[in-house]
């Protein structure tokens, strides 16, 4: 009996990985463009963190987490999600204590959904966060730097930039007393989600997605009106920022995010080139967590994107991107030639240009057709009488061009030369 790979966890396999490291080399470019670090966390860490961090009444925790005693008996989480692990690392090496800090970070996320398009069991994320600004400008660069990879990777004109500001703790209070009240009124109106985070968790129903909600939902009190002044000022100056960055965005007051550590600005990129599941990175700050996860009163903000959905749009956009091909390709006939052929690849592998020896012997006719599949630049042909003469044949595999033979100690040099005059 076949083992098979668990639902919702997949295999990427070389004719994707290509991709997948063009855009994390592009992905790495850009947080150093910005001056952000990247910070490597553990797959595993304590159940607590993600409870006391991401809140007990939200999806994640209530039902989505990978949990498991260990054998001593201690409850262990696979990460859903790396804002935390990333807040309990910087406290734990006084990262943030007295400094600030932009980080980033990159990898695999665990949560028990649904697997569908878009959705997995296994993911990956790439996330920014910066530690110890408490100021608008900070936001508008954690956006910033979203719509610098769009840009990069040619997909600025399918994103859409949606931004709320939630507000203070307090002022959500209120705002949530209001809600509830609200929602109460329609009671029998709500969806059974609803009616369960009526009691739990309020501001997600206005999340919700379900068309029968929808009228309820759009006459519902509007937080941005419970904004204290210090709130309203910071939202004003984050528009004004991104005003000036030519970065359009829309006001959503009902972009509410599913995690409860948010505070005053939370933001969603979403796609047209995807169906349902259209989110590609979501973020906000966070400015209570780091004091809530036991460090001091530091102010966070940050993002998450989902690697998966933005691999998807770059298959659907006009993102243009180079597979590497190995750009020689040695065919040898003879064990003398075998020998020199392995010899040759190793020159031409130390000066850089990547190379293929043809294993496992056959006629030239194969050996080409091999070298073709591979679609290697150039051949290099080493039969018995180049041995004899101390040459081999360069022949160009991709353009119409005349094959030469040179000497065998020049091979690397023609070669190189060649590949720099193609460019
Ligand atoms: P959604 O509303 O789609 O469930 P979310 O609010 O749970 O998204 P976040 O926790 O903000 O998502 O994570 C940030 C990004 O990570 C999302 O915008 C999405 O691109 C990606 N993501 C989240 N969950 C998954 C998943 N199960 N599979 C693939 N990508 C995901
Ligand atoms: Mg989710």
């Amino acid at each position: 009996m076949r083992v098979q790979s668990i639902r919702g966890m997949n295999d990427l396999l070389p004719s994707d990985t290509e991709l997948w490291q063009s855009v994390e080399d592009v992905i790495r470019d850009v947080s150093e463009l910005y001056g952000y670090q990247e910070i490597r966390l553990p797959l595993l860490e304590r159940t607590e963190l993600f409870k006391r961090s991401i809140g007990e009444e939200t999806d994640i925790v209530e039902k989505e987490m990978y949990t498991f005693l260990d054998n001593r008996g201690e409850s262990l989480t696979l990460r859903p999600e790396a804002t935390a692990s990333c807040i309990r690392a910087a406290i734990e090496h006084s990262l943030i204590n007295r400094s600030k800090a932009k980080l980033w970070y990159m990898g695999p996320m665990f949560r028990y959904e649904r697997p569908q398009k878009g959705r997995y069991r296994q993911f990956h994320q790439y996330g920014i966060e910066a530690f110890g600004w408490t100021t608008p400008d900070i936001d508008a660069e954690i956006i910033m730097v979203a719509h610098m990879l769009w840009r990069k990777l040619d997909i600025a004109q399918h994103t859409t930039l949606e931004i709320n500001s939630i507000g203070s703790p307090t002022s959500r209070q209120n705002f949530r007393t209001d809600l509830v009240a609200y929602f109460d009124k329609y009671r029998s109106s709500l969806d059974e989600d609803s009616a369960r985070r009526l009691s739990t968790n309020p501001l997600r129903i206005l999340d919700s997605k379900n068309p029968h909600m929808q009228d309820l939902i759009n006459n519902a009190p509007v937080m941005t009106e419970y904004l204290d002044e210090d709130s309203q000022r910071h939202f004003e100056r984050l528009c004004v920022f991104l005003g000036s960055q030519d970065i359009e965005f829309k006001l959503n007051h009902r972009l509410v995010r599913g995690l409860d550590y948010y505070t005053d600005t939370v933001f969603e990129w979403t796609t047209d080139l995807l169906g349902a599941q259209n989110a590609i990175c979501g973020g906000g700050r966070y400015d209570g967590l780091v004091e809530l996860l036991g460090g001091g009163a530091v102010a966070g903000a940050g993002f998450a994107l989902g690697l998966e959905r933005l691999i998807e749009v770059l298959k659907h956009s006009r993102f243009e991107f180079q597979p590497v091909n190995p750009q020689v390709y040695l065919c040898v006939l003879g064990d003398d030639a075998e020998v020199e052929g392995l010899r040759v690849a190793q020159q031409l592998r130390t000066a850089g240009i990547s190379a293929i020896v043809h294993c496992g012997g056959g006629k030239l006719s194969q050996q080409l057709k091999s070298a073709d599949r591979a679609n290697s630049l150039l051949g290099v042909i080493i039969g018995a009488s180049e041995i004899e003469r101390r040459t081999a044949i360069i022949k160009p595999l991709r353009q119409d061009l005349a094959q030469q033979s040179v000497a065998l100690d020049d091979v690397v040099d023609n070669i190189r030369e060649m590949l720099n005059s193609t460019g």
